[in-house]
């Protein structure tokens, strides 16, 4: 762009410019972005209220190639040959909307999957990766547990082997798509106390002694965001994924995934809510001229987007170090807080701008402004991430 040309703030303007970003990338985000404006768009007020979508829209979501982002195409997906890129583009498409009720639920399988599909028999590959990626099952990925999320060394739900049988014991709280999920990957305690002791049981939800029970929460209305029970559930040893006790190894690696998710869409979030308050700014008169105008506005808007753009300039230097092999784990903890707390920011300061409007009809605003805390502790909340990092650079 020339020096002299005005950037459109709206949402794909405020992107920062970023010298990894493909043509092919492009490709993705038309696809992803077509889907999302003919299948949610038009449903999103309604299927907010409702605190849910019809399942139909996983078939369509698999059809239209969305679901099997990254996933081998013997199993039906659309090839691994993606990068980091194209998952963080599919969040931001979602999410692009001011709403997470869909993507939470469509996009669990993305984090539950990989370790059955890696670490699973042929045989439960077959039977759960297969219909999974059709948009025919779906997964729940069951961590969490009543007793707290982030002390993942205190599970305590059990699995106890009884001959070829684990009989599962415990219970799971604040599970995304819990209510409707076909199959659970769920973390159990097969050992001794601490990380050391757990595995990973893929455990079906029609096992008797499975119960599931929506949790009615705030901010992310999600009706199938709900809690499970095992009552002495008898899963096959058949059903564990990877090494006894070695679980914990498992969901590292998802939770990395899970991360870049997060950091996505909270980005996401930002860009729509700071588009919509420079689009309402520029409209809206107060005191006789734009509200935007005003200098306090003015300095609200920008700080929103100089915040936004260095935390977009630390997540494409975070990616470019993925995309060379490394892991740098302290960086990503601290990209995640950076960019759910630049989320908090503008969801508060965007909302602020919109006044008394954001509370009026379907806004949306008033949808991030409800949704932005979920990000700071889902997914690693910000404490136990901020000291993730700090035992990462040797404090
Ligand atoms: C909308 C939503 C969807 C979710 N979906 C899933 C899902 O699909 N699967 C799943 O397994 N989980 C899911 N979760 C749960 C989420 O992963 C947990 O909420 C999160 O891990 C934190 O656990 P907790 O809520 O039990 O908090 P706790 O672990 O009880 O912690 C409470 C607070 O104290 C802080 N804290 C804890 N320990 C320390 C410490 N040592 N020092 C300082 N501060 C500390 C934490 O940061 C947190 O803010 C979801 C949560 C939400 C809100």
């Amino acid at each position: 762009m020339a020096a002299s040309e005005k950037p459109v703030l709206d949402f794909d303007g405020l992107r920062p410019p970023s010298p990894f970003l493909t043509a092919e990338h492009d490709a993705w985000r038309h696809q992803v972005r077509a889907f999302v404006d003919a299948e949610i768009a038009p449903n999103l007020k309604d299927w907010d209220l409702a605190a849910t979508f019809p399942d139909a829209l996983y078939t369509k979501a698999a059809a239209a190639g969305v679901l099997g982002m990254g996933f081998a195409q013997e199993l039906g997906g659309t090839g691994e040959d993606i990068d980091l890129y194209h998952r963080i583009i599919l969040a931001e498409e979602f999410y692009r909307l001011g709403s997470g009720v869909v993507f939470s639920d469509l996009a669990t399988h993305w984090v539950a999957l990989p370790p059955v599909i890696s670490l699973g028999s042929p045989e439960m590959r077959e039977r759960v990766a297969r219909p999974v990626l059709a948009g025919l099952k779906k997964m729940a990925f069951a961590v969490t547990e009543p007793s707290g999320g982030s002390d993942v060394g205190g599970f305590q739900t059990t699995a106890e082997k009884v001959g070829d049988n684990y009989i599962v014991n415990g219970s799971k709280t604040l599970i995304s798509g819990a209510t409707r999920a076909d199959f659970m990957l769920t973390a159990v305690r097969t050992g001794g106390p601490g990380v050391g002791g757990l595995s990973l049981l893929l455990i079906e939800a029609d096992r008797p002694g499975v119960s599931t029970k929506p949790i009615a929460g705030m901010g992310w209305y999600n009706g199938n965001n709900g809690s499970i029970s095992f009552d002495n559930v008898e899963v096959p040893i058949t059903n564990l994924i990877g090494i006894e006790n070695r679980g914990f190894a498992g969901l590292a690696n998802q939770f990395n995934i899970e991360r870049f998710s997060g950091i996505s869409a909270t980005l996401a979030l930002a860009r729509t809510a700071i588009s919509e308050a420079i689009a309402f700014g520029r409209e809206r008169k107060t005191f006789g001229q734009r509200l935007i105008d005003h200098q306090v506005i003015r300095q609200k808007i920008v700080q929103m987007i100089q915040r936004l753009n260095s935390t977009y300039a630390y997540m494409d230097m975070v990616v470019w170090r993925f995309h060379q092999g490394e892991t740098p784990v302290a960086d990503l903890a601290m990209l995640k807080v950076a960019a759910t707390t630049t989320l908090e920011h503008c969801a508060r300061e965007s909302l602020q701008v919109l006044g008394g409007s954001a509370y009026t009809g379907d806004n949306r605003v008033e949808r991030i402004y409800r949704e932005a805390r979920t990000f700071v502790i889902g997914g690693g909340a910000e404490e136990i991430l901020r000291d993730l990092a700090a035992r990462q650079l040797g404090f």
